[in-house]
């Protein structure tokens, strides 16, 4: 027969699963010798059971006696006895740590009768003993009977306010509690219809069932969604013997930290509130002490809780929280857990414990997050006090003020022409706004959640941002939004904060991040323990990871500032930005509408110098290291105005009776580009196949580029990249076109480059099953895991926002596919490229540069894959290199419970 009872003695930290974080915990710390009162759980298996079988498993309640007794026998008390009651906490305890999810009952055993027991027990003490008991009638009447919190809560209140002002529930005294009880007891039978129950046994068997089906209740449910944590684990239940902080000013209860988990530091830190039980402290009941205040009011008990702080630190080698009751000058430990601590702390306490030696350099390098690490390099408000006139969600972290605009051209133009830093106001934003985002210093919408668009462009390019922040009412005809009754118009400052939600109106100062300070050498910051933690661990990580990392970038700045962080090279360089900027739209516009093959060769002459002038920056800021540069790939029509736009604007001109021909000429190409299904239309490969000339003009001022920064002692290399493949064919016709044009280039400059290749982007599911072809005319591949995503998927990347929220809601996918690659398909299919293509061609090399080169779950993936090297923002390097060291470490450090 399955056994569902364990006592404390029988079990040990590595049992979570069976026994619940905490009961695996309070059996390690029994085992330990620290003073734990007895006590036994019942697993995660009775709990499952019991769900699934709509009643209690054969033996468990058998079970459960029987370890009742030992209790008994091991206290010297009977629970409930009329004289000298056992009385029992039943605590609930999942694997995983879910504060406030599941409750607890207190002083279990407690009746009419054993109230006056416990009194006598306790030396008299009848205010200590009501005390006890109307706190249990409290619990039980609303974690197992579901009787509505308020109601109790009220009748204290009333009970507080009825002795007079500032009265404590300390205060009231042993008649006015027996008063409360009666109350009490009044509620419990008008809200359920039925007394409250005596029997201390049918107590038990009740507050067992309770915290049972707490399991499958709507808070639990909804933080394990939120918290990716299943729902099918269950949850133990804890029966453990009670002890008193209750009992008058030499008790008290308490929670401890053995480090500080805000800032890391090696100081005991905590809250203790005298004279109070359980829940007291978290409930703000009272004002709590400072941790270190108990110092003074009891200093033996003091020592012994930082013995036990250190123990239980040595023992379980990382920071532990603990929570603690003293009874009448007598320390009890009820619970211990590594503890919960920030991004900033976790950095702080690994590099600390490794170099005390508590822990090896392995295992510090796990103990950090590396999706927490791009927020340590953010800015963040110094409210100070500041009132906010609206939250919203905390949709991408950092802080930013600037003038409000409420349109994109606006967010530009105001960015651009007059240096103006702005915040974007929407109440959405659309793949149209992007150029308007990306100007902004931070962006804030009032509708949409944190996987809208404008939170995923936001995230996605390192722009704080609130979303959803639905208080604000935009009004664009008045150029203003009103917050709670304050008005904020175009122009005005407002300062947002992307860690907590939070707008404010005005310029608040901000702070900067101690580690991007340092990164730039402010000596000051560079002596602070984050930074020495920074250094210690990215070196770990840099000497563990067999992963490259390089970085997407398109300018020489770009690339200068992704060297600094750490890139090896460039892993994707995007030549379309070149076709942009003032200067570069006429001829671009007229290789565009070129009738003659003289007129287009006229726009590439013009274009060939300003690109190869782009590609000279990029080699020198990348020398020595490879730079990928890739093709053309958007489709033609992005270079011209907007069909909409154009047409409304010829139409306006035709009515106010104006010459509109040369618009009328645009206008007209434009329809003729015009494409249904632009993403699947004729871009990538595709262009250079049916523009000719244009990869060859790309070709040539990359290879032009590549000679002269040769010819200064330079050592470019270079790998050319043809987008959007689907076929080899494709891939072979290109390179005999453009091979030749290269080759040309280097007779006639009398250059070689020590490093020259021509490969593709595998984005598209064809080219993934035909990878064994494809890889026999290339020499490296690179994932386009965008793309591929949105083929693999048939998702729209722009807009999945309207439905990821509801598919990640109903568990249609784990996560947005276009954040973490789809393991399944889209990681299947690179799965089946690198395996084919390198079996094809053993030299083939492979990277990805999808924006998922950045995101630490797809890294080890890419790590496990063995791919040559991620490509990912420059502001993502240092996160890719961390998760690329801990991929190679082994596992990511598992959520601690
Ligand atoms: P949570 O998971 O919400 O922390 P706990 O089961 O740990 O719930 O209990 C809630 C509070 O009651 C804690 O402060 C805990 O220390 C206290 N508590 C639980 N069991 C006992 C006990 N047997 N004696 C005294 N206090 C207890
Ligand atoms: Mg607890
Ligand atoms: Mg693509």
């Amino acid at each position: 027969m399955t056994k569902y009872v364990y006592d404390f003695s029988e079990g040990n930290k590595d049992m979570k699963d069976l026994l619940g974080g905490k009961g695996a915990n309070l059996a390690e710390m029994t085992n330990m010798g620290l003073p734990v009162p007895h006590g036994f759980t019942i697993s995660t298996e009775g709990c499952l059971t019991y769900l699934a079988e709509g009643g209690h498993p054969p033996g468990l309640l058998e079970e459960v006696d029987a370890h009742l007794k030992a209790l008994e026998s091991s206290m010297g008390k009977t629970l409930g006895d009329a004289s000298d009651p056992l009385l029992v906490s039943v605590r609930s305890g999942a694997k995983f740590s879910m504060p406030g999810m599941m409750d607890t009952v207190l002083n279990l055993g407690l009746n009419d009768t054993s109230v006056g027991g416990l009194a006598e027990q306790s030396g008299g003490d009848l205010r200590f003993a009501r005390d006890a008991y109307r706190r249990f009638i409290q619990m039980f009447g609303k974690i197992v009977m579901d009787v509505p919190a308020e109601a109790f809560e009220h009748a204290l209140d009333e009970a507080k306010a009825a002795k007079g002002p500032a009265t404590q529930d300390t205060d009231l005294d042993a008649d006015e509690l027996a008063a409360l009880i009666e109350r009490f007891l009044a509620i419990y039978r008008d809200e359920t219809g039925e007394g409250f129950p005596s029997d201390p046994k049918e107590q038990l068997r009740l507050s067992i069932e309770a915290v049972f089906k707490s399991w499958n209740g709507k808070r639990a449910r909804d933080y394990r969604r939120q918290n990716k944590i299943s729902d099918d684990l269950g949850t133990a239940v804890n029966v453990v013997a009670m002890v008193f902080g209750n009992r008058g000013d030499d008790s008290g209860t308490g929670v401890a930290f053995t480090r500080d988990p805000s800032t890391g530091e090696k100081v005991p830190y905590g809250d203790y509130l005298a004279n109070a039980q359980g829940e007291d402290v978290v409930a703000g009941i009272r004002n709590t002490l400072p941790l270190a205040r108990l110092e003074e009011l009891d200093p033996q008990s003091y020592t012994g809780l930082r013995d036990v702080m250190q123990t239980l630190e040595s023992h379980y080698r990382d920071m532990c929280d603990i929570e603690f009751t003293i009874e009448k000058g007598r320390l009890w430990i009820l619970q211990t857990r590594v503890g919960k601590r920030t991004a900033f702390g976790e950095w702080v306490m690994a590099n600390e414990m490794l170099q005390e030696g508590l822990i090896d350099e392995d295992t510090a390098l796990l103990r950090v997050d590396a999706n927490r690490l791009e927020e340590l390099f953010k800015r963040r408000v110094e409210a100070d006090g500041a009132k906010a006139i609206a939250k919203g969600l905390n949709a991408s972290p950092g802080a930013a003020t600037g003038a409000v605009v409420f349109s994109a051209d606006e967010a530009e133009r105001w960015a651009k022409d007059d240096d103006t830093k702005v915040i974007l106001v929407r109440r959405e934003t659309t793949p149209d706004d992007y150029h308007g985002m990306i100007a902004a210093q931070g962006i804030l919408t009032s509708a949409g959640g944190t996987n809208s668009h404008a939170a995923v462009v936001a995230r996605g390019e390192g722009i704080p941002a609130v979303c959803g922040a639905d208080a604000i009412k935009i009004d664009l005809d008045a150029r203003a939004f009103s917050a709670n009754g304050t008005v904020v118009r175009e122009g005005d400052t407002v300062t947002i904060d992307g860690f907590t939600g939070n707008v404010y109106v005005g310029e608040l100062p901000l702070a900067d991040s101690v580690l991007e300070k340092a990164r730039q050498g402010d000596a000051e910051a560079q002596a602070q323990p984050i930074w020495q933690a920074f250094e210690q661990l990215m070196r770990t990580a840099d000497d563990r990871r067999r992963l490259r990392v390089r970085a997407n970038a398109d300018t020489p700045d770009q690339s200068s500032n992704a060297r600094a962080r750490g890139a090896e090279g460039i892993g994707l360089c995007r030549t379309e930005h070149m076709f942009l900027g003032s200067e570069r739209v006429a001829a671009v516009q007229q290789m565009i509408f070129a009738e003659s093959d003289e007129e287009e060769q006229a726009a590439f002459d013009a274009l060939l110098p300003l690109q190869r002038g782009d590609f000279v920056g990029i080699f020198r800021a990348m020398d020595g290291l490879p730079v990928t540069v890739r093709l053309l790939d958007p489709p033609l029509h992005e270079f011209l105005p907007d069909l909409t736009t154009l047409s409304v604007e010829v139409a306006l001109g035709q009515e106010r009776g104006e010459d509109v021909s040369a618009k009328e000429a645009v206008l007209a190409k434009v329809r003729q580009l015009h494409e249904t299904n632009p993403m699947l239309g004729l871009r990538g490969v595709r262009l250079g196949i049916v523009k000719p000339g244009l990869y060859a003009m790309q070709v040539r001022a990359i290879v032009e580029a590549a000679c002269e920064v040769r010819k200064d002692g330079g050592d470019p290399k270079v790998e050319i990249m043809i987008p959007l493949v689907a076929t080899r064919p494709e891939l072979q016709q290109m390179r005999d076109e453009l091979e030749p044009v290269a080759r040309e280039i280097f007779q006639r400059e009398g250059v070689e480059l020590s490093h020259l290749e021509w490969g593709t982007m595998v984005e598209l599911p064809r080219a993934a099953v035909t990878a064994g072809e494809i890889a026999e005319s290339a020499d490296f591949f690179s994932f386009g895991t965008n793309d591929l995503t949105q083929t693999a998927f048939g998702f729209s990347r722009d807009d999945i926002g309207k439905f990821v929220a509801t598919y990640e809601e109903r568990k249609l996918v784990p996560t947005n596919p276009f954040v973490s690659i789809d393991l399944p398909g889209v990681g299947r299919l690179m799965r089946i490229a690198s395996d084919e293509g390198r079996a094809a061609n053993p030299k083939l090399h492979l990277g990805i540069c999808g924006e998922h080169g950045g995101d630490p779950a797809s890294v080890l993936f890419c790590h496990e894959l063995g791919l040559d090297y991620v490509s990912c923002s420059p502001f993502r390097i240092e996160t890719a290199r961390l998760a690329a060291g801990q991929a190679a470490v082994g596992e990511f450090a598992s959520a601690t419970a």
